[in-house]
């Protein structure tokens, strides 16, 4: 990270001429910081403006020498020479591979997120981004001095444990062993829920694994183990109900929160964008509104509690969930907590709140959330295993929490009412703190 020398102006004179507001000010031959500086210009010194372009102001000095001096500073008098910056994201916004918006996505910063600033070139800032390099406009953010950021939202200091390589290849390395870990089930014989029955696995029981059997319509989505016991039996596990060996390796089975005023919150608010997620047209209730209305609520109630909280989701966006887990890798959370209302329209009597863990050792994070949220009359369901993307490939302790069935009359009736939202968040923070502070 370079740091910003330079500022600068106090204010500008009317038309065309500049008086500079504090000493060594460096003036660059082209609107970039890590230009050649042609000169360094003295407080009080009166310069010439030519042209403003791009964040940065074209001058001449008397003695015809001519450059480009930082206009951004001009507004923030509160910016620091000597010390980094950052830029403080706060509206959502796309991180470009480079200084163009017709380049690749890298991903989007969200709110709240402070990205350090490498240097400032013709209206883009290069910044840190996810241990990579990025582009923001520099005119869509706020600027401010590193110092006064503390480090939960530093990506410049991720978790020294996560290290996604590392992790990739630690898993390819793991025994091939799947895990039943929800009991009742089948082995089949086709990857087909109609095929023959081979044997019924329990819960804990173990089986090499053979194959991955993805499903047809969506290549990210895995459907089915091909799998073999220790008696030769061969036959089709369904992904939903087991795990691999390889799947915890990198999860932390511990963070070094001691408190909730201590620890950093995901709130994951389930789909948006163009994912509406379940549907209850009856009722025009569409889960991404309702996840987002819960997430703001359960945001109020845990800050009040003294946590720190990151949003997956800022508004009607769609990240992927890849995106989602990335940020709470990458910052290291010390609980992400994914938000969804179910639906089972075949099941019309299904109803009441579950909490899904993945990693056995997130069930007692589970079980803490959990029991809290039992008290509530909407009625609960227990802690069940979920083999969902954002909880597999967190390796932060993570939750989904299914609050409600849309598909469910008397569920409908909280799903959508500020106070369900309310009592359900009160009761997820008290679950949290119990979980962090015992
Ligand atoms: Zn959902």
């Amino acid at each position: 990270m370079v740091l910003i020398t330079a500022i600068v102006l106090h204010f500008l004179t009317s038309m065309g001429a500049v008086v500079i507001g504090r000493s060594n000010v460096q003036m660059h031959d082209q609107p970039s910081l890590d230009a050649a500086v042609v000169t360094s210009l003295d407080k009080h010194q009166q310069v010439n403006l030519e042209q403003s372009k791009d964040g940065w102001l074209k001058v001449s000095t008397d003695t015809l020498e001519t450059g480009w001096i930082p206009s951004w500073f001009v507004d923030h008098p509160e910016l620091e020479t000597e010390d980094s910056l950052v830029a403080v994201i706060d509206k959502e916004m796309a991180v470009y591979t480079e200084a163009t918006n017709n380049s690749e996505i890298l991903g989007h910063a969200l709110i709240g997120q402070v990205l350090p600033v490498i240097n400032e070139s013709l209206g883009w800032l290069e910044v840190e981004f996810q241990e990579k390099t990025g582009y923001l406009q520099t005119k869509q953010q706020r600027l401010a001095n590193a110092k006064d950021y503390p480090s939960h939202f530093d990506f410049n200091h991720p978790d020294v444990d996560y290290d996604p390589k590392l992790i990739e290849e630690a898993r390819k390395k793991a025994d091939p062993i799947v895990t039943v870990r929800v009991g009742l089930q089948a082995l089949l014989s086709a990857p087909d829920r109609e095929s023959a029955l081979v044997i019924g696995p329990q819960i804990g029981d173990q089986f090499e694994l053979i194959d991955y059997v993805y499903g047809v319509d969506d290549d990210e989505r895995l459907d089915y183990y091909y799998v073999r016991d220790q008696h030769g039996n061969v036959g089709y596990l369904e992904a939903e109900i087991a795990s691999t060996q390889a799947d915890s390796i990198g999860h932390v089975t511990q963070t070094s929160a001691s408190s909730i005023k201590d620890a950093v919150i995901m709130i994951d608010a389930g789909h948006g964008g163009i994912d509406a997620g379940a549907v209850n047209e009856a009722e025009g209730i569409l889960e991404k509104e309702q996840t987002f209305a819960t997430a703001q609520r359960l945001q109020e109630s845990l800050e009040k509690a003294g946590a720190t909280v990151i949003l997956a989701r800022e508004g009607d966006t769609n990240p992927s969930l890849g995106e989602r887990t990335d940020i709470s890798n990458t910052q290291a959370v010390d609980a992400f907590l994914s938000l969804h209302y179910d639906n089972a329209i075949d099941y019309e009597e299904m109803g009441g709140t579950t909490t899904y863990f993945f990693h056995e050792s997130d069930e007692a994070l589970a079980t803490a959330v959990n029991d809290q949220m039992a008290d509530h009359e909407i009625g609960n369901n227990g802690t069940i295993f979920g083999n969902y993307y954002v909880l597999r490939e967190n390796t932060r302790p993570a939750l989904l929490l299914e609050l409600g069935y849309m598909s469910n009359e008397n569920d409908s009736k909280y799903i959508p009412s500020d106070k369900y939202h309310q009592e359900i968040s009160e009761a997820i923070t008290k679950g949290l703190i119990v979980y962090f502070d015992q």
